[in-house]
């Protein structure tokens, strides 16, 4: 079902983004743009009822992988940040560092139940926060029993109704539907979900001050990343000034940097900052960092800077902005002031840490320029010679989508009807990258994978991407255990292709 009815989706998606793109006019833009929401929400109702469907059938099995939880918990985050940010709403995570960061689990479904929750959490909040945390519960030698919560200042959720949300298509208010939209089915995933990963999953809640929605899972330790985040020599009891006048952004701020064995200070407001700066430089204690958020009230980041770095005393203080609405042209102005570093928020630990060291040390400044150098050398090349793409795809809709949507990057792309004659296009001709449909007759395409990665020539290495219309988590399993390096599941938007394309085709020359 999900291939039969993901095939047209795709069509329909991938040709209205091509149509926009196109002369038309103002009237003609808005109906399509209209095509196109709708088309998204047609896509993610379908997702949602295949998902449950497979889940009530007793069909989903979870995977079980090594991955970085800290990572997951940012990214997750961060895809949430701009919907966060057109409403005003304070977004943060804040992570128990006892949590390993190596855990062995499916957190493709984790991902999916935190945003879930998160996405709600937003929806149902006007003004005020949204807080991602995780806690460790209990851990031995080979099991963590991790809490994970969402917690939001939004219209909460009526005592009597709390039983019910996590039940199929029941929304706490059958009349806000029309406000908030949504199909009733996300808690119900959830809830499942996490059930299966052992856990339990609940909600506490007062009507008009907001709610938090709270999950346990256990999971089994992994592989620990060691990421480079150990206190260099440098920044251990370094001083820190955090302003900000959101308190959780503060707590959450203060207890990041006593991880990092830092001496974090703080204050709600910039005429407190400038206060407390000055009487700390007069009894010689001053305070080297000061970590600025950019949207207060009475006095805004920008300005708190400007005085701090106009006050003779203070000229020396290293800056570090952190905003929620990053603005073009902010980064140049900014900089022109003296502010060290700009960064958005919900901000990366492991980002927060790299711009500390980068403003406090001079050998961090030229470990980064030396990365920016490479990163633009990569650029060049990819300019100067453009990318060839072999487009494995029997379906001659997708082959149009797929072929128009390329041609526009001014990719170069060759077309093969199925697996066989993708691996004769391979023999006679130089590609950068291969996108592979995994339903295709004659010869699938994990049976060409598995070919192409058996041959004897260097084709063998190319970076094959797999293009599913079964966007189910045991499918991408199964294209990267056939030897594909990635996979992109139909319907996809034109940047997520071109974005998939740049990560691989610079590592296939
Ligand atoms: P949907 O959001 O698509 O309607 P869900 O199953 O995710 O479906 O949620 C069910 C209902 O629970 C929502 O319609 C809403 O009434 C209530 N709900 C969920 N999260 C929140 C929240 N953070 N604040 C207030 N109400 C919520």
């Amino acid at each position: 079902m999900s291939h039969e009815i993901r095939t047209p989706m795709n069509a329909i998606i991938g040709m209205g983004e091509l149509l926009l793109d196109t002369d038309i006019n103002e009237e003609q833009e808005d109906f399509l743009i209209t095509i196109r929401e709708s088309s998204y929400a047609l896509l993610y109702l379908i997702n949602d009822i295949l998902d449950f469907s497979k889940i009530e059938a007793g069909k989903l099995d979870l995977v079980e992988e090594n991955f970085n939880l800290h990572t997951l918990l940012e990214i997750s985050l961060e895809s949430l940040a701009a919907r966060a940010e057109e409403k005003g709403l304070e977004l943060a995570l804040y992570l128990d560092p006892d949590i390993p960061t190596g855990i062995l689990g499916d957190s493709g479904r984790i991902r999916q139940i935190l945003i879930n929750l998160l996405g709600n959490a937003i929806k149902f909040t006007a003004e005020g926060e949204v807080i991602l945390s995780a806690k460790l519960l209990k851990a031995d030698k080979k099991q963590l029993d991790i809490y994970f919560s969402v917690r939001d200042t939004g219209i909460g959720i009526p005592a009597q109704k709390t039983g019910l949300i996590f039940d199929k298509f029941t929304q706490a208010d059958g009349t806000t539907t029309r406000q908030y939209g949504g199909t009733g089915l996300g808690l119900a995933i959830s809830r499942q979900l996490v059930e299966l990963m052992g856990g339990k999953i609940g909600v506490s809640s007062s009507p008009g001050k907001g709610s938090t929605f709270y999950f346990n899972l256990v999971l089994k330790k992994g592989e620990d990343f060691t990421e480079e985040l150990l206190p260099v020599a440098d920044l251990l009891n370094l001083p820190v000034l955090i302003v900000d006048d959101n308190a959780t952004n503060r707590l959450i701020l203060e207890k990041i940097l006593t991880n990092w064995k830092m001496k974090p200070l703080s204050c709600s407001s910039g005429t407190d900052a400038l206060k407390l700066l000055n009487i700390k430089a007069a009894s010689d204690e001053f305070i080297p960092l000061v970590l600025l958020d950019m949207q207060m009230p009475e006095m805004d980041g920008e300005t708190t800077a400007k005085k701090i770095l106009n006050t003779p005393a203070l000229k020396e203080t290293n800056i570090i902005i952190l905003t929620s609405m990053g603005k073009r042209g902010d980064a140049k102005r900014l900089s022109k002031m003296g502010i060290k570093r700009y960064l958005t928020k919900p901000v990366k630990q492991s980002q927060l840490y790299n711009a500390i060291l980068t403003v406090m040390s001079k050998k961090a400044v030229t470990k980064h320029a030396q990365k920016a150098a490479i990163k633009q050398a990569d650029h060049v090349i990819s300019k100067e010679t453009p990318v060839k793409i072999l487009l494995a795809e029997d379906n001659p809709i997708n082959q149009r989508v797929a072929v128009k949507i390329l041609e526009k990057k001014n990719y170069t792309v060759d077309v093969a009807e199925n697996g066989q004659m993708a691996m004769q296009a391979l023999e006679k001709d130089q590609y950068d990258v291969v996108l592979m449909d995994v339903q295709m007759p004659e010869m699938d395409g994990l049976t060409a994978t598995k070919a192409i990665r058996k041959l004897n020539s260097a084709v063998k290495d190319i970076p094959i991407i797999a293009m599913t219309a079964n966007a189910m988590k045991g499918d991408e399993e199964m294209c990267l255990e056939s030897g594909m390096n990635d996979y992109i599941s139909k319907p996809f938007k034109p940047v997520e292709l071109y974005a998939i394309i740049e990560k691989w085709s610079q590592k296939g020359r």
